[in-house]
């Protein structure tokens, strides 16, 4: 395939001025169309692609000042090439012309070399952009395809995976009294790891949605003492089997968020059940929670647990990262409750960091939003507020 040459666009209000630029740039191989003020260019552009622009600075019309302005304010435009030309020695207007976004510059009377080094070094810097750009949007659609590919299979296997588990537990419950202890130990087995399975599709497809930016949030006022009862009673039967403690220290009076109920949910749940599973039985599990400012709450889920070794503390939040720790190692778990969660708090515009020391505990601490009271919200629907009851 062969590509044309490199459209170039003359913006000049002289005629003689127009002729000779053309008539140079084409003996350099490039198409040429010209144009006599700013605002004849404009339409030039909005019409079709170019990839220069060689624009004068003082028009009667509309001024090359006023022309790079609009250019740079386009998103569409504004990473198109534009090269002045100002009068000789003019070097105020070519500062201010650099200043408003200009890519270079050249003085009258326009020298053949020179002009022809300036266009070919601003046409080189824009066919690297432009070829970064296209890299970038190969790699998104790559990463589009291969979420979308994830959630597909994930919902595919989760089918077998429920009805394998729904059999494996009605053999159990019905046939029990007939079975040999080792029978009842396999289908205990096919029952706990079919569970775990179907966790972790569902942590894969949720985590493929949020990372293609499907994750849409559908944010309420949410009171934290009713979101932190529900993530509690999601992780009651762990802790409790644990005998570990579990205390609640919210700050009185706290103003009520605005967030995703059922994702605040989801992240309290994700940081509880691992102060659980960290944690050694008897141990201590706390969330605390503090306002920041007008704007902030500050939320803390902290643990007397195992704690993370500094090692690998940075790899914390990345995707299936589990501790080389062998008591971390002893607990179930796939590596994707921290990282679902950080993308979570980040949805919601907050920061999650830890503290952690080893053999001594973990702290978790999240912002989230609060419900501001004079910034007009998106009341949600009747249907949102149906499904979403705080
Ligand atoms: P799952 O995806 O089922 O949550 P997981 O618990 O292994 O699996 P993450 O929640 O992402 O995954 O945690 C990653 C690792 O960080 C864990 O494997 C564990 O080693 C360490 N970790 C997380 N929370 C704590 C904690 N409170 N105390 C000590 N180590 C922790
Ligand atoms: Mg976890």
């Amino acid at each position: 395939m062969t590509s044309l040459p490199p459209h170039i666009l003359v913006v000049d209000d002289a005629v003689t001025n127009r002729l000779v630029l053309k008539r140079m740039l084409e003996a350099q191989g490039h198409r040429v169309s010209t144009a006599n003020d700013g605002a004849a260019a404009l339409k030039l552009i909005e019409a079709q692609p170019f990839d220069l622009v060689l624009l004068d600075v003082m028009m009667p019309v509309m001024d090359g000042f006023e022309v790079l302005a609009i250019l740079r304010e386009r998103p569409d435009w504004h990473k198109l090439p534009v090269v002045v030309i100002s009068a000789l020695n003019d070097t105020t207007s070519v500062v201010r012309c650099v200043s408003l976004g200009a890519t270079d510059y050249l003085f009258k009377p326009v020298n053949q070399t020179l002009l022809k080094a300036r266009v070919e070094a601003s046409l080189v810097r824009k066919r690297a952009q432009d070829a970064e750009y296209a890299t970038l949007l190969a790699l998104e659609a790559a990463q589009r395809a291969k979420n979308e590919y994830v959630s597909l299979i994930s919902h595919e296997l989760n089918t077998p995976i429920t009805a394998i588990r729904g059999y494996t537990d009605l053999l159990l419950k019905h046939l029990r009294p007939q079975l040999t202890p080792p029978q009842v130990q396999s289908l205990e087995a096919i029952s706990a790891l079919s569970k775990l399975m179907g966790e972790l599709l569902h942590d894969l497809s949720d985590l493929s949605r949020i990372e293609a930016g499907f994750l849409q949030l559908e944010p309420s006022i949410v009171f934290l003492t009713t979101v932190v009862e529900t993530a509690r009673l999601a992780v009651q039967s762990l802790i409790a089997t644990k005998g570990q403690h579990f205390a609640v220290t919210l700050e009185p009076e706290l103003p009520p968020l605005w967030a995703d109920r059922v994702r605040v949910v989801q992240l309290l749940t994700n940081l509880l059940s691992n102060a659980s599973k960290y944690t050694p039985p008897g141990g201590k599990i706390t969330i605390g929670a503090r306002q920041l400012n007008a704007a902030t709450v500050e939320v803390s889920v902290s643990d007397t647990g195992i704690g993370i070794h500094a090692e690998d503390q940075p790899r914390i939040f990345e995707r299936f990262f589990r501790a080389n720790n062998p008591l971390a190692r002893s607990e179930r778990g796939t590596g994707l409750g921290l990282h679902i969660a950080r993308l979570l708090v980040e949805a919601h515009g907050g920061k999650i960091t830890f503290t952690s020391q080893l053999g001594v505990g973990t702290t978790f601490t999240f912002t989230l939003p609060l419900e501001q009271r004079d910034v007009a919200r998106p009341q949600p629907g009747p249907h949102a507020a149906l499904v979403r009851d705080d």
